[in-house]
C-alpha cells in the first residue's frame, strides 16, 4: 500500500484521536482496516473507563474482533496516531495484525523503535518500512512509521499545551477562592482538566472525587420510536428513568442521506460536552462559544440546533447500521439537546434523537462510553 493509500486511514485515526481529546483523554486514535474498509475504531480512554488497558489500539482491536466475531484479524492493517506501547504491540501480535502503520513517535513508551524495538531483532536500525525480525516469534507484522507524523504529533502537543494552560487557570482560580475564604461560584470545578476529575464540595472544604459513571453497573438505553420515549435501564433491564424524545420526522431508516433514525443495536461511541453550560451550542461536535437563547433561535429559525451534550451513536450490526452506506457513526447520529421551548415529544428531527436539555444532562452523567443503545419501533 502506498503513502497516498495510507493517508485517508490515518486521517480516520486522527478523527478518533479527536474523540479522545473531547473526552479529556490523551488524544490517540486508531482504526483497523481489512480489504480497504474500516472494520474497527478506537480511541484512548483509560481514565474515563478506569481501565489501564483502554489504549486506542486495544479498543480498535476489540471493536473489530467483536463485530467480525473473530479474535484473530489476519490480513488487517492497524493505523494508530502514536507509536504503540509494549502492551499494544503485544495485542497486535496476538490479533495477527498483518501491518502496523503509526504516526508520531513516542519517546517515552514507544515499543516500535523509540524505547524498545519489540518486533525487531536489531534495535536501533532506524525507522520506516521493515519486517519483523524476531524469527522466534510465531507471527510477524510489517511496520510503517511516521505517516502524517506532524499532524499526529501536533494534536498531542496542542492537547498538552491546552491542559497546562487549563491547570494554570484552575490553580489561579483556586488560589483566589482560598484568599477570599469563600467557595468558587457555580459548579465548583477546581481544575478544569478533565483528566484530574477533581471537584470541590459545595462547602468549599474538601475535594471529593467525581461520581464517575464508570463506577456504576452496566446501564442500557432503549429508545422507542412509537412512544417517543428513551428508557434508562439497569443491568436487570428495570427502567430507572424515562425521558421524552423526538426522533426523525422522516421515520425509521438506516440509509445514509435518508434523514431517518436508525434502528437496532448501537452503543455510545463518544460523550461530548461534559462540564459545558446548559444550552451550549455545538457545531461539528465543538462548542461554538454561543449559548442558545430564544432570541438566538428567532434570529436563525432554520438552524438545526445541537445543544448542551452529545452522545454519538455507533451501530453494532454490520450491513444494517454499521459500515458501508448505513453506518450510524458516519451518519453522525446523536442523542443531543434541542431548544426547550420548541421541543415536542413527536418525530421532528433530521435523524438524531433530540432531548430536553436538563433531561440530557441527567442522562449523560449516568451513561459511560460504550453503553449499549437499542432503538426499536415498538417494545
Ligand atoms: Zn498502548
Amino acid at each position: 500500500m502506498t503513502l497516498d493509500e495510507d493517508t485517508p486511514f490515518m486521517h480516520a485515526a486522527l478523527e478518533q484521536a479527536r474523540l479522545a481529546w473531547d473526552a479529556g483523554e490523551v488524544p490517540v486514535g486508531a482504526v483497523l482496516v481489512i480489504g480497504g474498509e474500516i472494520v474497527g475504531r478506537g480511541y484512548n480512554q483509560p481514565i474515563s473507563a478506569c481501565d489501564p488497558s483502554a489504549h486506542a489500539e486495544v479498543m480498535a482491536l476489540r471493536d473489530a474482533g467483536q463485530h467480525l466475531a473473530n479474535y484473530r484479524l489476519p490480513g488487517s492493517t492497524l493505523y494508530v496516531t502514536l507509536e504503540p506501547c509494549v502492551m499494544c504491540s503485544g495485542a497486535i501480535l496476538h490479533a495477527r495484525v498483518s501491518r502496523l502503520v503509526y504516526g508520531a513517535r513516542d519517546p517515552k513508551t514507544g515499543a516500535q523503535g523509540s524505547v524498545l524495538d519489540l518486533f525487531g531483532e536489531f534495535p536501533g536500525q532506524g525507522f520506516g518500512q521493515r519486517f519483523g525480525q524476531v524469527a522466534r516469534l510465531n507471527h510477524h507484522c510489517t511496520v510503517t512509521a511516521s505517516v502524517l507524523a506532524d499532524e499526529c504529533g501536533a494534536m498531542l502537543s496542542a492537547f498538552f499545551a491546552e491542559r497546562r494552560a487549563s491547570r494554570r487557570s484552575g490553580l489561579a482560580r483556586d488560589r483566589l477562592a482560598r484568599d477570599s475564604n469563600r467557595c468558587i461560584a457555580g459548579s465548583g470545578v477546581v481544575a478544569a482538566s478533565a483528566a484530574l476529575r477533581i471537584r470541590r464540595a459545595p462547602c468549599g472544604c474538601k475535594p471529593a472525587p467525581t461520581d464517575t459513571v464508570s463506577q456504576r453497573k452496566q446501564m442500557k438505553l432503549r429508545i422507542n420510536l412509537a412512544t417517543q420515549e428513551l428508557d434508562l435501564l439497569d443491568d436487570s433491564e428495570a427502567v430507572l428513568r424515562r425521558y421524552p424524545i423526538s426522533s426523525a420526522a422522516n421515520g425509521p431508516g438506516e440509509a445514509a442521506g435518508s434523514y431517518c433514525t436508525p434502528r437496532g443495536q448501537h452503543l455510545v461511541r463518544a460523550r461530548i460536552g461534559a462540564g459545558q453550560p446548559l444550552n451550549t451550542v455545538f457545531k461539528a461536535r465543538r462548542p461554538t462559544g454561543e449559548v442558545y437563547s430564544p432570541e438566538l433561535g428567532a434570529a436563525e429559525p432554520e438552524r438545526d440546533w445541537i445543544l448542551t451534550r452529545i452522545l454519538w451513536l455507533s451501530g453494532k450490526e454490520p450491513g444494517y447500521n454499521r459500515l458501508g452506506t448505513c453506518d450510524s457513526m458516519r451518519r453522525t447520529i446523536y442523542i443531543h439537546g434541542t431548544p426547550d421551548e420548541g421541543f415536542e415529544q413527536a418525530p421532528r428531527s433530521h435523524g438524531c434523537i433530540r432531548m430536553r436539555n436538563a433531561d440530557l444532562v441527567e442522562l449523560f452523567d449516568r451513561v459511560p462510553a460504550y453503553t449499549p443503545v437499542e432503538i426499536v419501533e415498538n417494545v
